[in-house]
């Protein structure tokens, strides 16, 4: 079956898939979805018997519709290979009865690798089928973690230029290293003063700036997006979902049929959209537990159907999830309305103006999976000491977030399903708060920390980290908001 992706924000459109991921976001400002869920066509008796590559084609065959089986099992094999330091792709960690999912074996040790691994190879093919001779410039605002993985992807990929905006002094020690010292001539990554959602903004409205692209497009260049707006993103994070399944399926420790439950810590709402996708084509899934730090704008929403970003923005131990603005629930808002492109709008509409919107009640009938939890920076820590203590293993902030309110959730109503927490980044990432839970009496500069996590945990140190103690800091461009556009111009001159 063909699958046509269509807009949010307009429900005549329809484009192909690989149109979708050449565009990143729709002309009118919308997110593409595809025009139906397309169910798994084979059992998970049969998934798990499958290797992590040949469940992502299996899943991804049902999305990129207009991608040959080559084209598609070309992109796979080249993203998934020994960039990633385990054989599994995504190994599952049984502690304390919970199934910990580590997303983070990529070469950022984040999850954003799982999608943004394959994004790169996704485009190119995109462009070669679509004939696109204009030479394509990733735009991306990043929290931390989509920055480093998409400058991964994309440095010296033929073909494309990318720039990525963070905010100066709202990303982890080792993030921000990590983004400064990016090698290729294609690389550009840019400080601003401001937040997440004033990067996000901004990039956004860049996209939507008629001029700018007419002007582009003279200079032969035109702009695409690595953010999880981007189905390029949303649909190679499904996989691990259904991978889960089939693996606990085939480890035994779930019955074909049996429903789970996921937690996923959430910011920008991609990766539990992913799940909840993921559900809608048959896996077993229950309730999807969406665990938000103190910048609990998504809990308050599933509580009250209100989504309200005025108020403090609050810096915190888990800065990927500093987000008030969750971009992806645009597409949940969409499918809850009944797919009413106009509604949805309207919704959107209202969050700019006022910076807020009220779902109805029968929409909010229509979130009955979700269920909404926060932990404070306090509990982050605390639940990162107490696994390590009760369990040896040892977890980052952001799975910290989800492993806490997953726990609340099932000590409050006695849910005891089997149940996957994703766990998004690995410590080694968040080494200063992590050692405050792990070690509090250590302290000292974080490459020090480094190798005394290793020694407590002994965890192996990640080649991300061993690659940036001596290299070279080879971007230190700030800049504020206002400016973004025009260094866009000029690094593309
Ligand atoms: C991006 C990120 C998240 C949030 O994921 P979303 O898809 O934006 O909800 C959580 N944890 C880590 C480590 C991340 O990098």
């Amino acid at each position: 079956m063909e699958i046509l992706y269509k807009s949010t924000r307009d429900s005549e459109k329809r484009v192909t898939a690989s149109l979708a991921i050449l565009q990143g976001l729709s002309e009118d400002g919308g997110l593409y979805l595809p025009t139906a869920v397309p169910s798994l066509d084979k059992s998970f008796a049969e998934l798990s018997g499958m290797n992590y590559r040949e469940i992502a084609y299996e899943v991804m065959k049902l999305f990129f519709t207009d991608f040959t089986e080559e084209e598609l099992r070309y992109c796979i094999d080249k993203a998934y290979d020994s960039k990633f330091d385990t054989e599994e792709i995504a190994p599952i960690k049984k502690v304390d009865g919970t199934y910990y999912l580590e997303l983070f074996h990529g070469s950022t040790i984040a999850f954003k690798d799982m999608a943004l691994s394959i994004l790169p190879y996704l485009m190119t093919t995109s462009a070669r089928k679509n004939n696109i001779t204009n030479e394509i410039v990733i735009l991306t605002a990043t929290s931390g973690d989509t920055g480093k993985a998409a400058l991964a992807g994309f440095a010296s990929v033929p073909g494309t230029r990318i720039v990525v905006f963070y905010p100066k002094g709202g990303v982890s020690f080792i993030q921000e290293r990590q983004m400064i010292t990016q090698k290729g001539d294609n690389t550009l990554v840019v400080g601003i003063r401001g937040n997440f959602d004033d990067a996000q903004s901004q990039v956004k409205a860049i996209f939507g700036d008629d001029e700018f692209k007419a002007e582009l497009d003279k200079a032969g260049f035109q702009l695409s997006s690595a953010n999880s707006i981007n189905i390029g993103r949303l649909i190679p994070q499904v996989v691990y979902y259904v991978y889960s399944y089939a693996t606990l399926l085939a480890k035994g420790e779930i019955s074909d049929g049996e429903m789970i439950n996921v937690t996923v810590p959430t910011g920008n709402f991609g990766n539990i959209l992913a799940a909840f996708i993921a559900k809608k084509m048959g896996t077993p899934i229950d309730k999807l537990i969406c665990a938000s730090n103190e910048n609990k704008v998504l809990y308050d929403f599933f509580k009250t159907g209100l989504y309200d970003k005025n108020r403090d923005f609050i810096l915190t131990n888990s800065p990927s999830m500093d987000i008030l603005i969750s971009s992806n629930l645009e597409r949940l808002i969409y499918l809850i309305a009944g797919e009413d492109s106009e509604v949805n709008k309207s919704l959107m509409e209202d969050l700019k103006n006022k910076g807020s919107y009220t779902i109805t009640d029968s929409m909010k009938a229509n979130l009955d999976s979700f269920v909404g939890g926060f932990a404070t920076e306090d509990e982050t820590v605390g639940e990162i000491a107490r696994l390590y203590k009760e369990d040896g293993y040892v977890i980052d902030t952001h799975t910290a977030v989800a492993s806490y309110v997953y726990n609340e959730y099932r000590k409050s109503t006695g849910d005891d399903k089997k149940t996957v927490i994703a766990s998004t980044a690995s410590p080694y990432k968040f080494i200063n708060s992590v050692m405050k839970a792990v070690a509090p009496d250590e302290a000292g500069e974080e490459f020090a920390l480094v190798d005394k996590l290793s020694s407590i945990s002994g965890v192996k140190i990640p080649n991300a980290v061993e690659d940036i103690k001596n290299a070279d800091i080879l971007h230190n461009m700030v800049v504020d908001i206002d400016e973004m556009k025009n260094t866009v111009r000029d690094f593309l001159k």
